[in-house]
């Protein structure tokens, strides 16, 4: 049996495990969620047998029990080869994946104030895997690294000097492996080199961004210093007036109140009143629901108006991408959006906008379009497979 590469992706209650031979092929993936709770559980994919967990789960005691039902599944062989853990936030000091080792550690537990929710889980499903494994290498692979080529221009909010020299106030992105294969994939399926693409890459999901990428460098992004800045997300406000929060704290409500909303209440779901969830929110519009209705008219609008400052930051174009859950699989979502994009030139294929993939290579574009669009699903778990390999130097 081929050896393995593990992939970790820690949340603040749930852990993905995606296992990969060195070929970089995916031969089994797992999830755990609701660790720290009595109702924690956890499966492997394509499994009906659910792995049993102590109730109130800890994300040590979970990797253990998923790393022992793989064994007893005959899905690994052994110790990992390299074990590719996915980090949020890399601040400045990361701007590629890095070996974990001792100072990599502390330069992430330096970030955690940038990423209060993330980093510090991400260690957590780190340190785990360490207890489990101590002699196979770990390797961080982190949103924001692909980022790190925005200009000044770009990364600089307008505020006071200080605020970036004092306290690293600046605009790092996020979903940087994402976009980063995007403009991979998207190289291959237009017969180029990603160091001669340019696109535009915008990845729906529950979290959204979209960053312009010229010739395969990150150019420009729509997250800021944190995951809430720009489109609208799932939960997830994006843009607003700065504003608000003294406004809101004039109405007795606090900042730290104004932001637990911006970040879990708003977004698809505020506006609608109803869920977070595209799929959800297009059978309502169907229905005739008038706030599910507006809530996808707002998205769609934002991420119109993002396509267009997104084109500000390039010299040329080769593709706009979709990708993402939204992305991929709303052609409502990718019609509407394109629509308010026509005097920029793009128009859609109605047909291929429908049944992308099968027969286009994910092309949706016509033969009118100024620039091709695309749909391209993501896959980020293999880029960190591919990043633990490399940094480890398996093979
Ligand atoms: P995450 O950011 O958590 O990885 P995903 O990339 O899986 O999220 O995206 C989740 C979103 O994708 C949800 O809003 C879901 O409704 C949406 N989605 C998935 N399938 C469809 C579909 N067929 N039509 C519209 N939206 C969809």
């Amino acid at each position: 049996m081929d050896e393995t590469i593990l992939v970790v992706n820690c949340g603040s209650s749930s852990i993905k495990l995606a296992l990969f031979n060195t070929s970089h092929q995916k031969t089994a993936s797992a999830l755990a969620e609701r660790l720290n709770n009595p109702d924690a559980r956890a499966r492997i994919d394509g499994d009906d047998t659910p792995v049993s967990l102590p109730s109130n789960s800890s994300h040590q005691q979970a990797l253990q029990a998923l790393v022992s039902a793989f064994e007893e599944r005959g899905l690994m062989n052994g110790k990992p080869v390299s074990i590719g853990h996915r980090v949020v936030h890399g601040g400045e000091a990361f701007r590629e994946a890095a070996l974990i080792d001792a100072h990599a550690i502390a330069a992430m537990e330096d970030c955690a104030p940038l990423a209060p929710l993330h980093n510090p889980v991400n260690l957590i499903g780190i340190e785990a895997t360490r207890t489990l494994f101590p002699d196979s290498p770990q390797i961080a692979v982190f949103d924001t690294a692909f980022h790190q080529t925005l200009p000044p221009r770009a990364y600089r909010y307008a505020l006071p000097e200080q605020f970036y020299r004092d306290w690293a106030v600046r605009r790092y992105g996020f979903h940087g492996t994402s976009h980063y294969f995007m403009v991979e994939e998207a190289a291959r399926r237009l017969n180029r080199t990603p160091a001669t693409t340019s696109i535009i890459s915008a990845h729906l999901g529950n979290g959204c961004s979209i960053t312009a990428i010229e010739d395969g460098i990150s150019k420009d992004t729509s997250m800021g210093l944190t995951p809430l800045e720009g489109l609208v997300m799932g939960t997830r406000s994006g843009d607003v007036d700065p504003g608000l929060f003294d406004y809101l704290a004039s109405r007795g409500v606090s900042a730290s109140e104004t932001h637990r909303v911006l970040n879990q209440e708003s977004g698809l779901l505020g506006l609608s009143g109803q869920t977070n969830d595209m799929r959800s929110l297009c059978e309502l519009a169907d229905h005739g629901h008038e706030p599910s209705t507006l809530a996808i008219d707002v998205f769609c609008y934002r991420l119109a108006k993002y396509v267009g400052a997104m084109m500000a930051s390039l010299n040329k174009l080769d593709a706009l991408v979709f990708t993402g859950g939204i992305g991929e699989n709303s052609a409502r979502v990718r019609a509407q959006t394109i629509q308010h994009l026509k005097l920029l030139g793009f128009t859609l294929d109605a047909e291929l906008n429908t049944h992308h993939g099968q027969v286009s290579e994910g092309h949706i574009s016509d033969a009118d379009s100024r620039f091709p669009v695309l749909v391209i699903p993501t896959n980020e778990e293999l880029v960190i497979a591919r990043e633990a390999s490399r940094l480890a130097n398996v093979n």
